[in-house]
């Protein structure tokens, strides 16, 4: 009995390196999160509504809120 005792402990505390000398998850540092650029707004060319950029419609170089307003211009 004594020596199951003692074969426990040995086994618990081997156990027990083995986790401690596992290489922790080697990750590399992530970069800290880019706080986010709220998005620009840009006014239409027509109807002068602000639309997030990658929203807007281009044409001739100018920002539209939709394809109708960019059909009629500014
Ligand atoms: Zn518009």
């Amino acid at each position: 009995m004594k020596y199951l005792v003692l074969f426990v402990v040995v086994i618990v505390g081997l156990m027990f390196i083995k986790k401690a000398q596992q290489p922790r998850s080697v990750r590399p540092p992530q970069p800290p999160p880019k706080p986010k650029i709220p998005e620009a707004m840009l006014p239409c060319s027509h109807c002068g509504v602000h639309s997030p950029a990658s929203r807007c419609v281009w044409r001739d170089g100018k920002p539209y809120c939709s394809e109708e307003h960019a059909r009629l211009g500014s």
